[in-house]
Order: C-alpha cells, then structure tokens, then sequence
C-alpha cells in the first residue's frame, strides 16, 4: 500500500469544492481526490484542472447512496494507509423555493447531514490518526438558527447524542409533514437547509469529542464559506467560489492541529 498522503473532497466537480480540490492540488502533499455522483461531469472538472498542469485523481462518490461510498471506501483501502483530509462539501439547496414540501425537504436532509452519517460509519474508519475533517456548513448552520427553544437548549448541551440530532431532524421532519409547524416558525424560511447545517454544526462538536475520547488526533471543524456565488446560488453572492475555498484550505492544511470542534468564519476566525 502506498504511504502517500490522500485528501477527499465530496461534490467537487463544481462551485467551492472545485476550488478547494484546485487549492489542495496546489499545496496538499500527496494524492487528491476530486469526487462526483455523476462520472461524466466529474471526469470534465478533472480534465479543467489537468489543462491547468494539475493532477488531481477522480472517484465516483454519491454521498446519499451506502453502495457508492462502500466501493470508494474500499477503493481507498485497497490503495493507501488511510485518509488524511477528508472535505465533506457536498450539499444542495433550491435557492428559488424558501419554503419546500416535506418530500424536497426530506432529500435536502438526506443529501446535507444524513449523509454525513453514512459517510462516519464507512469512511471514518479509514481516517489517520491525526486526520483532519472539514464539514462546509453555513452562517445559517449557526445553532442560533433555530426557533424553538426546546431545541435548541437540546442541541448546545455538554453531552449532546447523535441519536439526539437525528431525533432534532426527524422532529423537524415530521412535524412539517403532520403540518404541526411549518418549517418557518421552526427555523424561518429555508427552513430544511437550515436545520441541514445546523444538524451539520452539532454532529461536529459530537463527532469531536467522540474522536478526543477515543484518544485519536483527529480533528473536525466546521466552516462558512462566505456567500458565494456558484450555481446553488444561481451565480448570486459575494464571493467567488476561489474565495469561498479560502477559510475550508486554511483548516485542511494551515490551521493548527489543536484547532479541534469549532465553527470557523470565511475570514479563517473561530466564532463559537
Ligand atoms: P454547487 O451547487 O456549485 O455545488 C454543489 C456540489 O455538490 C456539486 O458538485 C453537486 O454535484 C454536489 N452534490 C450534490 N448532491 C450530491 C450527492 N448526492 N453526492 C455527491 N455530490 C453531490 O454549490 P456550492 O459550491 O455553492 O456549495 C458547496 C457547499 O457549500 C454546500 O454544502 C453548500 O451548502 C455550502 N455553502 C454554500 C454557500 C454559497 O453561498 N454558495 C454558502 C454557505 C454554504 P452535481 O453537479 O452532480 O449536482
């Protein structure tokens, strides 16, 4: 097996996790793997950065789908010792419909966090010791976010389950689909996003202190990329993509390897 070091960044055939496959391929030591749900257009963004002279590697990787992220994870074990840096970026979001039907509002979630648990049971067993994961959460992903009181004393408690954000999420979930709330006065509109990243924020800090008990070196932050134009935001924004992959390759490959647990600002500074 080969000793180099290897970096994955989910959802990077466009938008910020493109850029954030670009800047690691610029200064990340060792393999980069540019990941896609659709082959094609992933294949496209590798051959966009190759004619820039950079040698990022390709895998399909659908972040919904178990099948897809068992045959990367085996792919990766069957080639390296482990992952060094793992960008979980894949998200999505209709930016012209502020409030969704529960069916639309149940796929964001599956896409935006339940993936991301998917993705610990497979994937996380593959990471180093002293892995870094970077979660590209949002401004809206700040716990603030939430409306209801009871959830969100629940959420920033000290010794906050992750049975418990999944109950956070279902909650949400099943109270818009029984039309007991509307999704705006849980969390405002976009309110499914919302409760996405802010789901995203807590398994964070849960997943932290997880990895600080099991005496690992592994550290996991999430970030807010900035309002940046990509096609999430039908081009609206005030930053470009490059920018947007500013404070998400700060944390993969600057940010001490102290920094451990914390909500991270477009700027690279801490705001919880
Ligand atoms: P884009 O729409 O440009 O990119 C989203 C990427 O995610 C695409 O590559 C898309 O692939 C991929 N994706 C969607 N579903 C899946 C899936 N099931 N499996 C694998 N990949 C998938 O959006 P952005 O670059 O703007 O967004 C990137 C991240 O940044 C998201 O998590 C978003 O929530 C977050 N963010 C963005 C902000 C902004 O202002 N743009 C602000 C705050 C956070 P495909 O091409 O196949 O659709």
């Amino acid at each position: 097996k080969m000793e180099t070091k290897v970096a994955v960044v989910t959802g990077s055939n466009k938008g910020i996790g493109f850029e954030i496959v670009k800047g690691l391929c610029q200064k990340f030591e060792g393999v980069v793997y540019l990941t896609a749900r659709n082959e094609e257009r992933g294949r496209q963004a590798v051959k966009k950065l190759e004619d820039l002279g950079l040698r990022p590697l390709f895998h399909t990787l659908d972040v919904t789908c178990e099948q897809s992220i068992q045959e990367f994870a085996t792919y990766i074990a069957s080639r390296y010792c482990g992952i060094d840096v793992l960008v979980n970026n894949a998200g999505i979001l209709d930016f012209d419909k502020s409030v969704s039907s529960y069916e639309d509002a149940k796929k964001l979630i599956d896409t935006n966090f339940l993936s991301l648990i998917s993705i610990s049971k497979i994937l996380y067993p593959l990471l180093k010791n002293n892995a870094r994961i970077i979660n590209i959460s949002s401004d809206w992903g700040l716990l603030s976010n939430i409306r209801k009181q009871i959830w969100l004393d629940t959420l920033v408690k000290d010794n906050l389950t992750v049975d418990e954000i999944l109950q956070f999420v279902n909650d949400f979930l099943q109270a818009v689909k029984n039309g007991k709330t509307t999704m705006v006065s849980f969390a405002g509109h976009y309110g499914d996003y919302k409760v996405s990243k802010v789901a995203m924020s807590a398994l964070t800090f849960v997943q932290q202190r997880q990895f600080s008990e099991q005496g690992t070196d592994i550290s996991i932050n999430c970030v807010h990329p900035g309002f940046v134009k990509s096609d999430m935001t039908k081009g609206m924004g005030d930053f470009t993509p490059e920018r947007g992959a500013r404070a998400p390759l700060y944390l993969a490959l600057e940010a001490p390897q102290s920094q451990k647990g914390t909500f991270v600002w477009h700027d690279c500074h801490q705001v919880n």
